[in-house]
């Protein structure tokens, strides 16, 4: 094993455990009713990253790479990552979500690494973190706020609000609500709370720094009124907190770290700071409060990765569901034939870093095809078939008589496992490409003509002699004749030198098959680039569907077993639609990266 490239945040995470940092957390006065949160984390000492996904969608490849970062840090320095719903959104959640996430993370094998306690107070599935469950811990922290005189009950429009912020190159300017008492703005933060007030009358706000030169740190909005039914807490709420404002809070009673974010939330970070600073201050939570660190997040050329847009391609019918072979929804990619292993490498290898750039689809691709190479057993399947005749079988073998073959499942078999062979017969009628054959060979040709030998492999070799067309002049019959005694694995294998085997299935034991050709969803590289129309950039040649015919071994694969069609490509029996007697094939990924060319 190579080493592994190490990064910004396994040294951060290597000096605070070195130092300590958080094996010695304090409170600012006798523990706060948050310790009961933390309660059963036993190790304070221990990393604790997390993974924070709005059930708002399917999780997708960029995910993905969070989802390896948090979870590989903890799996590498010992520690655990909370798997959290960030569900503080009361309109967009929903159940399927909530599902859809949970088989992601098992999927991809990081269940041994979620949280070390066997159940979250109040959560619905050990192991499982809800942001919900802290919205009366987040009501109490903004009136402990409030009451430090932190923060204010801001009633402008937000029209007002707007232009009070000032921009990138004007300060604002405070909100003539910014000089209520403490005692005003606990009473109108109650009235918010027992709503007495419109959805959107008013916010609470930090009371921080109008002229700040950053924006974020302008007094942002801590909670809004909004009456919807949340899927947790029901209609209990009307008011919700906002993102920036729960986000710490929800790291800090779970006594995260380190918290993992994309660069977007870099200017986030000074109030994430703030926040958590003077709730610690309150002896809310304990201190050292967790970190925040941000890395570039992952594109990848061709690929959307954003929910809402993901969402679209759904309901737009573009796509036929989430979980789509196209998709790059994790969901997608493993009906695809995408493996964990396969996700992981490619997370690996594209880096952690703090500048952003695109990934090239086909550096995905290829972490798949290295973890199929010596695991997809081989086959052979006929993608566009056209029926070969062995005009000398019956007379040389028998009339009706088939000839068992068989050829290793794994080129390489890895070291101590036991080779495995696959079987098939060869009687009087095969399928072969409709390609190996010409009637008028082009130049450098070496599969069949009239006149030339090649051998079927794993069977014979045999002698092309012509074919038999239609009243339109299509070929109907390819014809040959076999030479004896070439079987493949018999002593006369070698006597006759050919140029080429091709692969065939035979008539008698073949099965059909459906097989659904994918190619990539955009053309564009960056389908979504500049406020782009993505839907023009869809690739109206994505999904092409073939009837093949393929080799036993192949009809029996099971759903979701990987396998190589020898010389096409790595196939995926579909999650969904495959059964026995029925086989369904998804193309994984080409054997070589052919696109464009
Ligand atoms: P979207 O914009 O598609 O809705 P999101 O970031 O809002 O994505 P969340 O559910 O909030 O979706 O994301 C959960 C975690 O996944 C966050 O910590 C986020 O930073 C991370 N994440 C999302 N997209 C990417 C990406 N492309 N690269 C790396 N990390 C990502
Ligand atoms: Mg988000
Ligand atoms: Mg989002």
């Amino acid at each position: 094993e190579p080493a592994k490239p190490s990064n910004f945040l396994r040294h951060v995470i290597e000096a605070d455990l070195a130092q300590g940092t958080y094996a010695n957390r304090h409170w600012a006065g006798t523990p706060g009713d948050a310790a009961h949160h933390a309660a059963g984390m036993a190790d304070p000492a221990k990393v604790r990253t997390r993974f924070p996904p709005e059930p708002n969608g399917y999780l997708h490849i960029g995910h993905a790479k969070s989802i390896w970062l948090n979870f590989s840090l903890a799996q590498e320095y010992g520690g655990v990552c909370h798997l959290r719903f960030d569900d503080t959104n009361p309109e967009k959640e929903e159940q399927e979500y909530v599902d859809s996430i949970r088989d992601a993370i098992e999927w991809l094998g990081y269940e041994t690494y979620l949280a070390d306690r066997p159940s979250a107070p109040g959560t619905l599935q050990p192991h499982e973190y809800f942001a919900s469950n802290y919205f009366d811990f987040m009501y109490r922290a903004a009136e402990y706020l409030i009451t430090a005189d932190l923060a204010y009950v801001d009633e402008q429009t937000p029209e007002q609000m707007r232009l009070h912020r000032g921009d990138f190159n004007t300060p604002g300017t405070d909100s003539p609500f910014r000089a209520r008492t403490v005692t005003e703005n606990l009473a109108r933060f109650r009235a918010m709370r027992d709503g007495q007030l419109e959805d959107g009358a008013a916010v609470l706000r930090a009371k921080i720094d109008m002229a700040s030169p950053n924006i974020n740190l302008r007094d942002p909005a801590l909670y809004r009124i909004r009456r919807a039914t949340h899927h947790n807490t029901g209609d209990k709420w009307c008011i919700y907190p906002m993102y920036t404002f729960a986000h710490p809070i929800e790291d800090a009673l779970e006594q995260i770290t380190h918290s993992i974010c994309t660069l977007e939330f870099e200017d986030q970070r000074p109030f994430y700071d703030w926040l958590l600073d003077r709730l610690a201050e309150g002896n809310l939570i304990a201190s050292p409060h967790p970190r925040q660190y941000e890395f570039a997040r992952l594109n990848v050329n061709h690929v959307i990765t954003s929910k809402r847009k993901l969402r679209q391609l759904v309901e737009e019918s573009h796509v036929s569901g989430w979980d789509d072979p196209r998709m790059p929804t994790l969901a997608g990619l493993r009906r695809r034939g995408y493996t964990p292993e396969a996700l992981k490498l490619f997370c690996e290898r594209s880096g952690v870093t703090k500048s952003g750039g695109w990934i090239e689809y086909s550096s995905l691709e290829g972490s798949l095809r290295e973890t199929l190479e010596n695991t997809a057993h081989r086959g052979m399947a006929v993608l566009h078939p056209v029926k070969l005749v062995l005009t000398n079988w019956d007379e040389l073998m028998g009339a009706g008589h088939l000839e068992p073959c068989s050829l290793p499942a794994l080129p390489h078999p890895p070291e101590g496992v036991a080779p495995v062979l696959r079987h098939f017969s060869i009687g009087k009628e095969v399928w072969i490409e409709r390609e190996d054959f010409e009637e008028v060979p082009p130049k450098g040709y070496k599969r069949l003509f009239p006149g030339n030998k090649v051998r079927l492999k794993g069977g014979y070799v045999i002698e092309c002699t012509g074919c038999t067309k239609d009243a339109t002049g299509a070929i109907t019959e390819v014809l040959a004749t076999v030479v004896p005694d070439t079987k493949s694995g018999t002593p006369g294998a070698d006597t006759v030198k050919v140029k080429a085997a091709i692969t065939w299935v035979g008539v008698a034991d073949g099965a059909q098959a459906e097989v659904r050709m994918y190619d990539r969803l955009f053309l564009d590289a960056q389908p979504d680039a500049g406020g782009k129309d993505f839907i023009e950039s869809l690739n109206p040649n994505s999904l092409k569907v073939v009837t093949a015919i393929v080799e036993p071994s192949l009809a029996n694969a099971v759903a979701e077993q990987k396998v190589q069609f020898e010389r096409h490509g790595y196939f995926v029996a579909d999650k969904v639609d495959h059964a026995a007697g029925k086989p369904v094939f998804n193309l994984a990924v080409g054997l070589k990266d052919s696109w464009g060319k």
